[in-house]
């Protein structure tokens, strides 16, 4: 039995001094006990605290950061990024699709993120043929995960029509629309391989109701014969969507989903940005947990979430790096702070009396996130996985600090230099700010985007 020894380790609630974890086979956490460096097989000298989960990227579009800036005759705004984004994935193959994965989970991990749910849509050939195997494409992305080390819930995504069912799928969206029977096909080939791997979930992500006319939707979540996997779908992220919305089914997104399916914990909210205060309350009571991307809905000029709001009804949330224009732990926290602060002109707005800020969010970001990858991950204690991070104490903005204020200074002040050390399942795979596999994946990375930008 492997064990880690940490010299001060946030255990559920409590900061802890001189601790050994027990680890099993599969890298869970058996034990947790006071003892000693001599005691153990590995030592921990930093902070050690829960990895991040993190819960909504499509890793690919890492490649779009800096080639959308460029405003045009018309405004720009989310509909024109989404046509170059479509661009750009109507290029890629799947072996560049599995390069640009692994690069981006290897900064995942050294940013502090130890778990991913991939939303993930890019299922078939650039001319809309599937591929021989349905599963090419997520195939890639479970190899990228085990690669670079990341535990990995994977969303294979179901897209069928466009504007609420009125019109088929776009030429430009080819690659990702499906039957329902084809969608049950590429899960069921997903699960197949995915069968006894300890870091891999699988779970069902309608893209939008939007893509995903209600009836389907119900079609599918009675066919798929795991009732408690992860559900996600983009929920209310542009304002002209939750207008269609109305216009087409009567009701605002949420509104229409919470009317029409048994939304609980299992359900991630992805940008649940624009909710009126009749959803907002019912949806934060179901538990199902608000996958809030901070950068990116900035990026996007989405809007802001309520979050205080949120908070104070009870819900849950966690956080994504979507589009992976930054992969910042501290950042989308951070982000999520200021905007609440910039909102209501308060400080420490999202967090309890008595506790710090920085406290706080993490530990209800890294909770949210578990729930919502369907995996044992975001605390630190008995039949969690070992995901772990240590922030490195001798940083100067750490020096000296109470361990609450080591999370605030990460998270107001610092970035990924800060952490040291990443371990998932146990097993170390970032190694004092470094990834083993990193500067192999670098030069593919770099070939793929010659490839890509060259042509
Ligand atoms: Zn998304």
């Amino acid at each position: 039995m492997r064990r880690i020894y940490c010299k001060k380790l946030l255990q559920g609630n409590l900061w802890r001094d001189d601790v050994v974890l027990s680890l099993t086979q599969q890298g869970l956490i058996r034990q947790v006990e006071k003892g000693s460096a001599q005691d153990a097989d590995e030592c921990i000298y930093g902070t050690t605290v829960p990895g991040m989960p993190n819960v909504h990227s499509h890793a690919f579009q890492r490649v779009l950061v800096g080639g959308t800036g460029l405003r045009g005759n018309d405004q720009s705004s989310f509909w024109s990024w989404r046509d170059a984004m479509y661009r750009c994935a109507n290029r890629i193959s799947p072996e560049q699709y599995s390069v640009i994965a692994s690069w981006v989970f290897i900064q995942m991990l050294k940013a502090g993120f130890t778990s991913c749910a991939e939303f993930h849509y890019i299922h078939h050939q650039p001319d809309g043929k599937p591929y021989t195997n349905p599963a090419e494409m997520s195939e890639q992305l479970m190899a990228a995960s085990a690669l670079g080390g990341i535990a990995l819930t994977l969303l294979p995504v179901f897209y069928h029509t466009a504007d609420f069912g009125k019109v088929g799928a776009d030429p430009a969206q080819r690659r990702f629309a499906n039957t329902a029977q084809q969608y049950l096909q590429i899960l069921d080939a997903c699960q197949a391989v995915m069968s006894d791997q300890t870091l891999l979930r699988l779970g069902l992500a309608p893209h939008s109701l939007r893509a995903v006319p209600g009836q389907l939707l119900g079609e599918v979540l009675r066919a798929w014969p795991d009732k408690q996997c992860p559900v996600h779908i983009h929920i209310a992220e542009q304002r002209a969507e939750i207008e269609g919305c109305i216009a087409s089914l009567g009701a605002r997104p949420l509104e229409w989903l919470l009317r029409h399916f048994s939304v609980d914990q299992h359900w991630c909210l992805v940008h649940a940005t624009h909710l009126s205060e009749s959803e907002l309350q019912e949806a934060a009571a179901s538990q199902a947990v608000a996958g809030l991307c901070p950068t990116t809905e900035a990026d996007l000029g989405d809007g802001v979430f309520e979050t205080a709001a949120w908070l104070k009804a009870g819900g849950q949330f966690a956080i994504g790096s979507d589009s992976n224009v930054r992969i910042s732990v501290a950042e989308e926290l951070r982000l999520l702070e200021y905007n609440a602060r910039l909102g209501s002109g308060q400080r420490n707005v999202l967090t309890a009396a008595g506790q710090t800020c920085g406290r706080f969010l993490y530990q209800r970001a890294a909770k949210g996130g578990g729930s919502a990858l369907g995996q044992a991950v975001g605390s630190i204690d008995v039949g969690y996985r070992a995901d772990l991070l240590e922030l490195d104490t001798q940083h100067e903005l750490l020096l000296a600090r109470e361990p609450d204020s080591v999370l605030d200074s990460w998270i107001f002040g610092g970035d990924k230099t800060m952490i040291n050390s990443v371990w998932v399942a146990g097993r170390r795979v970032i190694d004092r700010g470094h990834h083993m596999l990193e500067e192999k994946q670098r030069k593919l990375f770099a070939n793929v985007m010659a490839e890509l930008y060259s042509a």
